[in-house]
């Protein structure tokens, strides 16, 4: 379910779905304490999780101000303008990358919008040719952003893989 966060352009001021992993005891994955489950680790790696449309949507809903129905609802994260979480991304990725990337970065942000706007536009066409062509350049928006977000999110998930890791190391036994 997606919600507008009064119709206005805000958001919440939050980046967990960038870069927060919580993995309860089953394996289950979640981008924070409030959200729904993006995956579990017993059926999908966590590239895929991390990667996966589950997550995609919260990230999605948060640059675009349409929230998932955790986010509107959200206790955590106060409200800030579409513009503020875009600076805060753009550093995020900076900082990631640790050297600026300005051209893939505000590729991905277009990329993520047009995906946005295409999958509604998918879910409302009625006619059958515009339908198919809207779902092919679905298709190859998907493609190109997850060759881009794949690249420059590696430094990220090496870091959570690291993290995972470590967490995982204390069920066996190791300090
Ligand atoms: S529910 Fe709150 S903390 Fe979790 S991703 Fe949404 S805004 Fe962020």
């Amino acid at each position: 379910m997606v919600l507008s966060v009064s119709g206005s352009n805000e958001t919440r001021d939050c980046l967990d779905p960038w870069t927060t992993v919580y993995i309860n005891a089953t394996g289950e994955v979640a981008t924070c304490c409030w959200s729904k489950p993006i995956g579990n680790l017993n059926d999908q790696t966590i590239d895929e999780i991390l990667e996966g449309e589950p997550v995609r949507a919260y990230r999605s809903g948060l640059l675009t101000g349409d929230l998932p129905e955790d986010c509107a609802k959200c206790p955590a994260r106060a409200h800030v303008p579409l513009g503020e979480l875009e600076k805060k991304l753009a550093k995020l990725d900076r900082d990631a990358l640790r050297e600026p990337d300005f051209e893939s970065h505000s590729r991905i942000r277009s990329l993520e919008r047009r995906r946005f706007e295409l999958k509604d536009e998918v879910a409302r066409c009625e006619d059958a040719t515009e339908g198919k062509r809207l779902s092919r350049e679905l298709s190859e928006v998907d493609r190109e952003l997850g060759k881009l977000t794949y690249a420059m999110r590696k430094p990220l998930r090496a870091l959570v893989k690291r993290r995972i890791a470590r967490i995982l190391s204390f069920g066996r036994g190791n300090p």
